[in-house]
């Protein structure tokens, strides 16, 4: 169900097709057709950054699947952190992680994510409800339909936009 196929290829829907999705379906469609625009962003350096030294002692990459989880408290409960630069744009950091709760749905124990940030000191947990499993369903079988798109979605305005790397190329 989590498979969808492109350009004659079964392909695995990520988080990150996820967190695209819902932030912005052009550049979805940039992303899955492999399009990139060469640049330096400082943000992406320092979101590496705190990425690599927060939580060093015990943050490990964990790999399942199509997915890569920060670090996870595996206990009586399953917790999945996913680790973040800032809390200013967090809807598509809360959807990839949704996407990691509903994929982890079924795994018998209590789960719940979390998102970090550590620069902010702050967190933030989130939990899957019904109305998200169904709109997660359907976030999935709309990412199909956007990146079989003949030509990319129309570039709409956001306020992310300047701080994009098809900035240039979508003139919003
Ligand atoms: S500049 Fe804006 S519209 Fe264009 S791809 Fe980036 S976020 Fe989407």
């Amino acid at each position: 169900m989590n498979k969808l196929l492109f350009g004659g290829i079964i392909i695995n829907v990520t988080g990150v097709l996820v967190q695209y999705y819902v932030t912005c379906k052009r550049e979805l469609w940039f992303f899955a057709n492999q399009i990139n625009m060469n640049y330096n962003n400082d943000d992406i350096d320092i979101g590496k950054f705190i990425h690599e030294k927060s939580y060093s002692r015990e943050n490990k990459e964990i790999k399942f699947d199509n997915m890569v989880f920060d670090y996870v408290k595996n206990k009586n409960d399953l917790t999945i952190f996913e680790v973040k630069k800032s809390s200013s744009l967090t809807i598509g950091a809360r959807y990839q992680l949704y996407f990691y709760l509903y994929n982890m749905r079924n795994c018998g124990k209590d789960i719940k994510g979390v998102l970090v940030y550590p620069k902010e000191r702050k967190r933030e947990e989130i939990r899957l409800t019904d109305e998200i499993i169904q709109e997660i369903d359907e976030i999935i079988e709309d990412i199909k339909r956007v990146v079989n798109l003949k030509t990319p979605p129309k570039a709409i305005k956001k306020p992310y936009c300047k701080g994009c790397s098809f900035f240039e190329l979508c003139m919003v």
